[in-house]
């Protein structure tokens, strides 16, 4: 690996390596997470996507986490909104109508391979960590196991990348310019 050693400070230059729409994190984003959640975030570095409003919608976590165990989710939701909303796709059955889709369509496998490799290479700016070797999120490569991941990663590195958390972020009819928090 190329980057392999954890990087001595989390810049605002990283974390758009990382994915377009992170940003650090701003006075406030912890408290906000923290009450989106109802847990205190550990491990966290930056805000992959916020809503219109600024609110932090996904939340950029280190690889290892600072008590020292192996993280490899690099990207989830947090805003209430979208939370709910993934979950409500996965109740409604939508990870079996697209582990169907990735099962027909060779065009989408590929591309969602694609997207386990981007992850994982993303991941390796904040750390190598050795147990995660090869492992992304949200049932990538070959599954969908979690929209909260696939959303999560679409909203941080825009669109054309992921394109189940894409698909996913289509359903729910999500635009970026308008404010979800009170919904
Ligand atoms: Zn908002």
């Amino acid at each position: 690996m190329v980057h392999s050693d954890p990087p001595a400070a989390i810049t605002p230059e990283l974390l758009r390596r990382i994915a377009t729409n992170a940003t650090p994190l701003r006075e406030g984003d912890k408290a906000a997470i923290e009450e989106f959640l109802g847990r205190t975030p550990r491990g966290l570095v930056g805000v992959g996507a916020r809503c219109a409003c600024g609110a932090p919608a996904v939340t950029v976590t280190l690889p290892r986490l600072p008590e020292g165990s192996p993280f490899p989710t690099l990207f989830y939701l947090c805003l209430p909104y979208l939370v709910r909303e993934m979950s409500r796709l996965e109740a409604e059955g939508e990870m079996t109508r697209l582990n169907d889709a990735l099962a027909e369509d060779e065009d989408l496998a590929a591309r969602h391979v694609s997207a386990h490799a981007s992850y994982i290479e993303r991941r390796e700016f904040l750390g190598h960590v050795p147990e995660l070797e090869g492992v992304s999120a949200g049932g990538m490569p070959t599954r969908v196991k979690c929209l909260h991941a696939l959303a999560g990663f679409s909203l941080s590195v825009g669109i054309g990348v992921c394109p189940i958390g894409d698909r996913a972020l289509e359903l729910i009819g999500w635009d970026p310019h308008a404010c979800h928090c009170e919904q």
